[in-house]
């Protein structure tokens, strides 16, 4: 596998004095280029500690990246650490020291120190500070020294770090995730099939993150390995194939974004009705920056009263079949449409409790229906066990964005 490590360097970082944000701004900048961080470790000003750590992580990783220890004083060690691994002696390097003359000019009492460097290490110059940077490129593995102080850290990661690993990335590993959203699922449904997946499919990493009322999936895998990319198509396949009328593809794990997506490509518009939500499908909807483009509102029909005047429903449907039931919510869910002019509409109506449940319709007891311009109109009930009002709202209200989404995709 190829781990990325990170090891910070400093006894201040041990002792409480200072914020790891070395870690912390490595790991997100790493992320950003796609590189996934195994671990990081902090450890003291010790050599000894740092030769163990450093022949460890450089064996099992692609990537290790240093901070701290590359100054001038007793306590820096990482440079000599790293040229008695890498087996390399050291040179005078004259770009270094012109630069620090012409910056600190000749009183410099650090200069040869700081401009003495591994002669089989790329030299990557301080534009802040006085140490330069380091990179060691063995045959598996990369390493790269970056000094301590963050200023400094940041500006030679930003300016020579990035650059160079964008060369590297398929040496170092660039990982490509896919997600995908399961509607109505619980985790002890799919956890075996990902359990399998691990078995048969051993270069993809899945994970789970569960929400109420969907599941996102995050499969990810090397970016540049056509093996590994044949396997995360297989490992959708096998999802698809297990859980076929719940998957919803993402890009990433964001269904209101999806949704948006969708319906902007299509040129379509939407509309809700909403009675036990309350209104909450359009506000997740809403909340996304652009939803004007495809969104056209919302009836909150709480009361049958108002089901009836500004929805179309009929009194002869609500007296048969009661206002929480598949014949209602297709009502409402037509209704929106010719309310609104939209071309899809979401309606729902449901018990959210603690009261108004009955033995036939149970507290938790949802009807959902999406209902297109096309004449097509399909409905879902949901039975939320366990959940008290707020979780039964935003169980429904996920199912809802998830069969949405499906159904725009479908038809
Ligand atoms: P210098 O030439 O300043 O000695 P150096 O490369 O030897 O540079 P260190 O001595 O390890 O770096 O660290 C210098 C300063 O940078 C520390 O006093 C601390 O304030 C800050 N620093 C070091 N490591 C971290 C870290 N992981 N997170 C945040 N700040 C750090
Ligand atoms: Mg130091």
């Amino acid at each position: 596998m190829k781990h990325i490590e990170i090891v910070t360097i400093g006894n201040e970082l041990l002792d409480g004095m200072i914020v790891n944000t070395n870690a912390s701004y490595l790991c997100q900048q790493l992320k950003a280029l796609g590189l996934t961080v195994s671990a990081y470790h902090a450890i003291p000003d010790e050599r000894n500690v740092l030769k163990r750590l450093l022949k460890r992580t450089l064996l099992e990783s692609s990537l290790v990246i240093c901070t701290g220890g590359l100054g001038p004083t007793l306590d820096d060690n990482t440079r000599q650490v790293a040229a008695e691994i890498f087996d390399s002696g050291f040179r005078f390097d004259d770009g270094i020291a012109a630069a620090l003359r012409e910056r600190y000019g000749n009183d410099l009492a650090s200069l040869h120190n700081q401009a003495t460097v591994p002669a089989k290490a790329i030299v990557l110059p301080n534009s802040v500070g006085t140490a330069p940077a380091l990179i060691f490129e063995g045959a598996s593995v990369t390493l790269i020294l970056l000094p301590g102080p963050p200023l400094e850290m940041h500006a030679i990661f930003e300016q020579s770090v990035i650059p160079y690993l964008q060369v590297r990335l398929p040496e170092i590993g660039k990982r490509v995730t896919e997600y995908l959203i399961l509607a109505a699922s619980r985790e002890d449904e799919v956890d075996p099939v990902l359990r399998e997946l691990q078995e048969t499919l051993p270069n993809v990493d899945a994970g789970i993150y569960a929400k109420l009322g969907s599941l996102t999936i995050a499969l990810s895998t090397f970016q540049e390995d056509a093996e590994a990319r044949r396997e995360l198509d297989q490992a959708k396949q096998v999802l698809m194939s297990r859980f076929p009328d719940r998957v919803v593809f993402t890009k990433r794990g964001k269904i209101e974004e999806d949704i948006q997506e969708l319906l902007i490509k299509n040129n379509a518009t939407l509309s809700t009705a909403e009675s036990c939500t309350g209104g909450s499908i359009a506000a997740a909807l809403t909340a996304q920056a652009g939803a004007s483009q495809y969104f056209l509102g919302s009836v909150v029909a709480y009361s049958n009263e108002v089901k009836k005047r500004l929805l179309g429903v009929k009194q002869s449907t609500l007296d048969e079949h009661g206002a929480v039931s598949e014949e209602v919510v297709i009502e409402m869910a037509r209704g929106a449409l010719l309310a609104t002019g939209s071309d899809y509409s979401v309606a729902v109506t449901g018990v959210a409790g603690p009261t108004g449940g009955s033995d036939k319709k149970p507290i938790g007891t949802v009807w959902l229906g999406v209902a297109s311009r096309h004449g097509i109109a399909l409905t879902w009930r949901l039975k939320v066990l366990h959940g008290d009002r707020a979780k039964i709202i935003a169980y429904t209200v996920n199912v809802a964005l998830c069969r949405l989404w499906q159904t725009v995709n479908t038809f």
